[in-house]
């Protein structure tokens, strides 16, 4: 029994119990607590522009990832209570409800999440109940790599080596081992807020592809760590399970990345010649962080080109060729696998993200906020910084961005990365019977080969909806309208 006042652990993006700075000190604090997670759909900073609602695929996770938190503060004696509504009404309601002394949270280094967490305080303060936040969502927090100006950096490289310099992130805290139950308190039913899909249910394949959850994370880390070996020149190939698959339970916080950080380090000191492929994965999440610091510094950065000359580029209007993008039906196996996998599992792998996006916005000369809605609604692991930030870098309107004259070819880019065409016939069965050879540009098979392999181009599988080397040309001519602008 205890006659301390109970405190408010508020769980956002860190659904999860080890490395929850927040947890971790309200437990330590001996007082009883109470988890909460919020639905705020209602702050005004969540309507803002810079904010945007959950795409599909994430709610959808979300539902699963409550689950799992919920089951696990169970067993330690905790309750996850559900509320919601806007953050500086529900919080201060509830703390008053259950006499609570504090609120603590961990913080999202996120314009929109900073100013609602800010309101929190104000509101909590005038009830004279204290607010305490932590960091844990990054490596290092965006205040903590500025140039002399005071600006965050934009290039990757140098950005990386301060993080190296400084020794990488602090050490992941433990999860509580019990938690003093605070006063019962109603909770909303997670059904009600209707996150999953119903009618019609398309998460059949999310369902068969992840198992959401801080318990999932931790195990597909551990096996990951164990086979990382070749991982440096495997990332680049989907036809192999070559990495870690970590994006979603990263983007939902159910691990965090100095968790991630410090058990690769571990296995590197333990194997010394697994270093350079533990070197480029802990680069990788680097660019998490570069992502991150870039929104920090710049919230519109889903909708504002980070390079003012493409404000003038002239993007094509075209609905048939953006749908058939997002169908996977555009001719060019390589980019129709990636976005039918995307479809189905709600990822896919980076190097066909790269292929994909390069081919909306250079052969279709589609802007790349339409690509970028798109992702947003269907990834898993669809992230405020990555997902933008990535997108302009295919574009070439970002920060440390490919340049816009390289135009990334969907046959070679296929041939090279899927030798095979394995990853091809697994997202496109329609090919399954083309050779090595012509899988990744069918167009070019004889009837011959196309009879023996029973496929119908036209009607079984789309003719490419534009030529290669007529995009690759007409995307080289608008890329000199606005150099010479
Ligand atoms: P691993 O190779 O195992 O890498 C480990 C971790 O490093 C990843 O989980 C991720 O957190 C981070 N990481 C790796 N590559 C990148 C990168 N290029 N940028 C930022 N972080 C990276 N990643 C997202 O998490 N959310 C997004 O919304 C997102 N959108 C993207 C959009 C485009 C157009 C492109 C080209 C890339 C995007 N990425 C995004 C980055 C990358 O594709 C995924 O992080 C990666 O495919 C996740 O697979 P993994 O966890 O197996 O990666």
């Amino acid at each position: 029994m205890t006659d301390q006042a109970p405190i408010i652990v508020w769980f956002r993006d860190d659904l999860r119990l080890s490395d929850h700075p927040a947890l971790h000190a309200a437990a330590r604090s001996g007082a009883p607590v109470l988890c909460l997670y919020l639905l705020d759909e209602h702050s005004k900073q969540i309507k803002a522009p810079q904010a945007r609602p959950m795409g599909g695929a994430t709610r959808w996770w979300l539902a699963q990832s409550l689950r799992a938190l919920s089951a696990r503060i169970d067993a330690i004696g905790g309750t996850l209570v559900l509320r919601q509504g806007a953050a500086a009404k529900v919080i201060p309601a509830l703390a008053r409800e259950i006499d609570a002394s504090h609120v603590y949270w961990n913080e999202i280094a996120q314009a929109p999440h900073l100013a609602i967490a800010d309101d929190v305080t104000e509101a909590l303060a005038d009830l004279d109940i204290g607010t305490e936040s932590f960091a844990g969502d990054l490596l290092t927090h965006p205040n903590t790599i500025r140039m002399k100006e005071g600006r965050g950096l934009r290039v990757f490289t140098p950005f990386f080596k301060r993080i190296l310099a400084m020794g990488g992130p602090a050490k992941p805290v433990p999860a509580p081992k019990k938690l003093i139950a605070a006063p019962k308190v109603k909770s909303d039913k997670l059904d009600d807020w209707k996150l999953e899909p119903s009618k019609p249910d398309w998460a059949g394949g999310l369902r068969e592809s992840w198992t959401p959850g801080e318990v999932a994370a931790h195990r597909l880390l551990k096996a990951f760590l164990k086979n990382i070996q070749g991982y440096a020149a495997d990332r680049d190939r989907p036809d192999r399970d070559g990495t870690s698959r970590l994006s979603p339970h990263l983007r939902f916080g159910e691990i965090s990345p100095r968790q991630i950080w410090h058990a690769a380090q571990f296995t590197a000191d333990e194997h010394p010649k697994l270093q350079s492929d533990i070197g480029k994965f802990l680069s990788e999440l680097g660019w998490r962080d570069f992502c991150r610091h870039l929104l920090f510094d710049i919230p519109d950065l889903a909708t504002r080109n980070l390079q003012e000359s493409f404000d003038d580029f002239p993007w094509k209007t075209d609905r048939k060729a953006l749908k058939a993008w997002q169908r996977g039906l555009t001719g060019y196996p390589i980019v129709d696998a990636g976005m039918r996998e995307l479809w189905h599992t709600g990822v896919m792998h980076n190097r066909v993200r790269m292929v994909v996006a390069s081919f909306l916005v250079k052969h279709l000369l589609i802007d790349w906020r339409h690509g970028e809605a798109w992702f947003w609604d269907t990834l898993v692991d669809a992230d405020n910084g990555s997902n933008p930030a990535n997108w302009q870098w295919v574009a070439g309107s970002g920060a440390d961005a490919a340049p816009y004259f390289r135009v990334f070819n969907p046959i070679l880019q296929g041939e090279k990365f899927d030798p095979d065409g394995d990853y091809v016939r697994r997202w496109v069965p329609e090919l399954n019977n083309l050779s090595a050879k012509l899988v990744h540009q069918p167009w070019t098979a004889t009837p011959m080969e196309l009879k023996e392999a029973g496929i119908k181009l036209g009607s079984d599988y789309p003719m490419p909806i534009i030529d290669h080397k007529e995009g690759r040309d007409r995307a080289l001519k608008a890329y000199k309208t606005i150099r010479s602008s």
